[in-house]
């Protein structure tokens, strides 16, 4: 088995003040030494930094290096134990939707799943955990949703790709996420936080296990020690070294056998 890398930005702050310049950077930096990437994008920052999103989709929108998907538009929870109801799931997804379709010409088919902080209760193990996590899958189905977070309860979501056939979606591919910088690096709640993440994809290599990175577009570009993007370099030329293959989660969406089986 092959050992993919999916490194993702959950590009979410609406600030123009704190984020002034991070995707110029991104393109430079992901382009300089060849990173893919998806940015999921938070439409409520599309719409306040719309220039910049414009400009940013423009530059990339040739390039498989740079996958466009989507983070809600009000960074709203799918599959807590609580949460919103799915008419109000619904209408944020939608509204989000139409925002990309707008900038960026294009509808998603992707969605990171919004961390919520506890306000909707516990984060599910699985969409077939509750009857109405069940429903917000099919709602999402419904708005042309193709691949999202793998959670189905059994599934070891941090390292496994999944596909939704037993929940009725055999379309949909779940895909690994975990390792937040929020946690990290922010927070800085492992200690040395370069020496954190390195070390657990050394330790994932060893195992022959897939490893998701979940930055974040104000972590990476406010919480870091430079605005280079250096530790994300540093991370990507880190896993090429131990044999991880980098990829953009719109590209294992067309490699079926990885998830479709
Ligand atoms: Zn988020």
């Amino acid at each position: 088995m092959k050992r993919l890398f999916l490194l993702r930005y959950d590009t979410e702050r609406s600030s123009q003040e704190q984020m002034a310049g991070f995707l110029e950077k991104a393109v430079a930096v992901h382009r300089a030494d060849q990173i893919p990437a998806t940015f999921f994008c938070r439409s409520a920052a599309v719409e306040a930094r719309e220039d910049d999103f414009r400009a940013f989709d423009e530059t990339v929108k040739d390039d498989p290096l740079f996958d466009i998907q989507d983070h809600s538009y009000s960074h709203i929870g799918l599959c807590y134990e609580a949460g919103s109801p799915v008419d109000v799931l619904k209408a944020d997804y939608e509204k989000s939707f139409a925002i990309h379709e707008r900038v960026f010409g294009k509808r998603p088919i992707g969605v990171s799943i919004c961390g919520t902080s506890g306000k909707d209760g516990a984060g599910l193990k699985g969409f077939d955990e509750t009857d109405k996590a069940r429903a917000e899958l099919d709602m999402m189905a419904g708005l042309g949703l193709r691949m999202i977070n793998s959670k189905r309860v059994g599934v070891n979501g941090s390292c496994e790709f999944t596909n939704y056939a037993p929940l009725g979606h055999p379309e949909i591919m779940g895909f690994p996420s975990g390792y937040s910088d929020t946690g990290w690096m922010y927070r800085a709640e492992q200690g040395d936080p370069m020496d954190y993440i390195l070390g657990q994809i050394k330790e994932r290599a060893e195992r022959d296990a897939h490893m998701p990175l979940m930055l974040h577009d104000w972590v990476a570009w406010n919480e870091a020690p430079d605005k280079e993007l250096t530790h994300v370099r540093r991370i990507a030329e880190w896993a090429r070294q131990l044999g991880y293959e980098l990829v953009t989660h719109i590209a294992c969406y067309g490699e079926k056998s990885l998830w479709a089986s």
